[in-house]
């Protein structure tokens, strides 16, 4: 199916990373995830699909376009097919995307409202990636509500900020030395991202707004480029059978029950046999379906229509249609059994896995 754009047959070296954005609520998660989506279909080439299920990517064709004007600060060869977000942000989803010894998530952004400064959630978002081991930026949103920034759609902070006048420069310091503080007492160096010398050290905080698009450029290139550096173990391409988590089950008309994956590692075909958590033990089904929304020209129309694809290759968001999945658990892992000889220990691994989960569940 052409429509696949990751079909094993243009399998590169790394996969595209995972991404999560968490933070406090109405510090701008939202409009910050819709402003990189719709970056991602303006700028993409014909044929990119950047819809996915409970995900959106950005295709390395558009990274490489938007951070064109930043290839003299930040060099970017890019080996990453593009970056997965995950759609829904905050810690609620974050906590059903768990994995053996750690997250499916790669890194993360936390948002903050840089004129308000840390809040509860901002603690609590970082808290929580600090106890998983996911890396994290931070990016400093609502530039444009500094008063006096003069805006500068869709450029990146560089060029902006050089555009601003010493006032307004020193406002946005003093603001972005307050989150530098706040990080330090929870044990972490942050330096604004272009002041950072080791970013295996600081944490890099990006200005940006998510109204007016200023410095996604750079959001969108230190997520790429970093990823891409500092995990290419982790980001290695597996050629063996899939493994996922389910994020949310769901009955759809004509379909029955289905359950929206993502699949973090491996490759998912049509007729896999599928073990997961249902809620009176392991589920053991076949693969009927794989499903992702139609491309859309508009990407605010309602996802109503799913076209079918006979393989995803990791990371992807996929819609799976089987028999018997009425009783499956939001958060379960998913594993593909090989052959049949594999289902019993795949079962054991499963069980194993979400009695862990509900230990976690009760202590939240
Ligand atoms: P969430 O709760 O973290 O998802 O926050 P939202 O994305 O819903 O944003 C909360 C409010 O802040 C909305 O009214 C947004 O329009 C506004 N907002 C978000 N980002 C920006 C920004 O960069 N600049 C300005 N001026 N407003 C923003």
């Amino acid at each position: 199916n052409r429509l696949s754009a990751v079909s094993s047959s243009d399998i590169k070296k790394l996969r595209q990373p995972i991404v999560t954005v968490l933070g406090h609520v109405d510090h701008g998660k939202t409009s910050l995830l819709d402003k990189i989506r719709g970056t991602a279909v303006v700028r993409k080439e014909a044929g990119e699909m950047t819809q996915e299920v409970g995900a959106s990517v950005v295709p390395r064709s558009v990274i490489q376009k938007v951070a064109e004007p930043l290839k003299n600060i930040i060099p970017l060869k890019l080996e990453i097919p593009g970056l997965l977000f995950i759609d829904t942000p905050g810690h609620e989803l974050f906590s059903n995307l768990r994995k053996r010894g750690g997250s499916v998530a790669d890194i993360s952004v936390v948002v903050v409202d840089v004129t308000e400064g840390f809040q509860k959630q901002t603690f609590e978002s970082i808290q929580i990636l600090r106890d998983r081991r996911v890396p994290f930026l931070m990016a400093a949103n609502k530039i444009d509500r500094v008063p006096g920034w003069q805006p500068n759609p869709n450029q990146p902070f560089t060029v902006s900020i050089s555009r601003q006048s010493k006032e307004v420069q020193s406002r946005l310091d003093t603001l972005i030395y307050k989150l530098v503080m706040d990080l330090a007492q929870l044990g972490f160096n942050a330096e604004r991202f272009d002041r950072v010398r080791d970013f295996t050290r600081n944490v890099a905080i990006v200005p940006v707004s998510a109204k007016t698009g200023e410095g996604i450029p750079e959001l969108l290139a230190l997520l790429a480029g970093l990823s891409q550096r500092y995990m290419e173990n982790r980001l290695k391409v597996v050629e063996g059978p899939a493994k996922g988590v389910v994020m949310e089950v769901k009955e759809e008309i004509g379909l029955g029950h289905t359950i929206d994956v993502i699949v973090y590692d491996g490759i998912l075909k049509k007729n896999d046999i599928l073990v997961l958590a249902g809620l009176n033990g392991p589920i053991v089904t076949r693969v009927r379906g794989i499903l992702v929304p139609k491309p859309l020209q508009d990407i605010r129309i309602v996802k109503t229509d799913f076209v079918s694809l006979d393989e995803v290759v990791a990371a992807a968001g996929v819609k799976i249609s089987a028999p018997g999945l009425e009783e499956a658990i939001a958060g379960s892992p998913l594993y593909v059994a090989e052959d049949e000889s594999r289902i019993e220990q795949l079962k054991k691994v499963v069980e194993e896995e979400v009695s862990t989960i509900k230990i976690y569940n009760k202590d939240v």
